[in-house]
């Protein structure tokens, strides 16, 4: 079901960990930012926007994680964007001849046979220098950082004011570091004065996973992820509902500690004998 957050911009939330698939409008069709997680649900979506006479003639995935690379033929045969590092780092993936069997260690277990693999990751990269999203429709600005995974990039569709923000800026989750990456808290810490600055264009904030926010929620999100990035970096404990004692996704905390456990090993190897 597709639910308007601001003036020909829809979005639609599946049942896994409230994961948002977003359709921007534009001339000749839509435009599908990270499609969906089920087989059924995407046909379900494709055949929505058909119902709409809204054909999808781009898509975009904000980063090259398998819930945000998923695609289903009845959407078509359309330029599928991301960036270039996130091209890249799924080319890599797909390089490898076992790649379906590590997709599916990571899938999770009660949705892993509704899962389609067989498009999954097929994106072009966005020319380089790219600012905008190459397509006939409202200007979306790609803003590209390196918090959460390599080449994320969050989407500010300008004149309708939504900000699309792939897994950053959830009220549901903490935020989850790219912990392969070289400095995870100083490339997430930078990503969050990226959105800062674009605050005072948005008026509705669209997280990867969680529920859809205005102006003051996108606010709070960001001192709330920033506040919990410095409790990070100083191996404390945050004082965020997420992850206290009563959080409502219990396996959150665990992902905490292992983000804690996984920084202080880094910060060891780091330190010269
Ligand atoms: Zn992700």
């Amino acid at each position: 079901m597709l639910k308007q957050v601001a003036e020909g911009v829809l979005v639609h939330e599946s049942e896994f960990i409230q994961r948002n698939s977003v359709v921007v409008q534009g001339r000749a069709g839509v435009l599908l930012i990270d499609p969906g997680i089920t087989t059924a649900e995407m046909a379900a979506l494709a055949n929505d926007l058909r119902e709409l006479g809204q054909p999808v003639v781009a898509g975009f995935s904000t980063h090259p994680h398998w819930d945000h690379v998923l695609w289903h033929a009845a959407f078509g045969d359309v330029p599928r964007y991301g960036t270039a590092r996130c091209a890249d780092s799924l080319q890599d993936l797909l390089s490898h001849t076992d790649w379906k069997s590590r997709v599916a260690g990571v899938l999770p277990p009660e949705f892993a046979g509704e899962i389609p693999m067989d498009l999954l990751g097929l994106i072009t990269a966005v020319p380089a220098a790219a600012a905008q999203i190459p397509w006939d429709g409202p200007k979306v600005r790609i803003i590209e950082h390196q918090a959460h995974a390599p080449g994320h990039a969050a989407l500010l569709v300008e004149e309708r004011g939504v900000l699309v923000a792939g897994d950053m800026l959830s009220d549901i989750l903490i935020p989850f570091l790219d912990l392969e990456a070289a400095n995870p808290t100083e490339d997430y810490l930078a990503a969050l004065l990226l959105f800062e600055s674009v605050a005072d264009d948005v008026a509705a904030v669209v997280p990867g996973h969680g529920s859809v926010g205005g102006a003051e929620q996108l606010r709070a999100r960001i001192k709330q992820d920033h506040a919990y990035v410095r409790a990070l970096q100083d191996g404390g404990e945050p004082d965020d509902p997420r992850v206290g004692p009563s959080a409502p996704l219990e396996w959150l905390p665990d992902v905490h500690r292992w983000q804690l456990q996984r920084l202080a090993q880094k910060a060891r190897n780091e330190t010269p004998e």
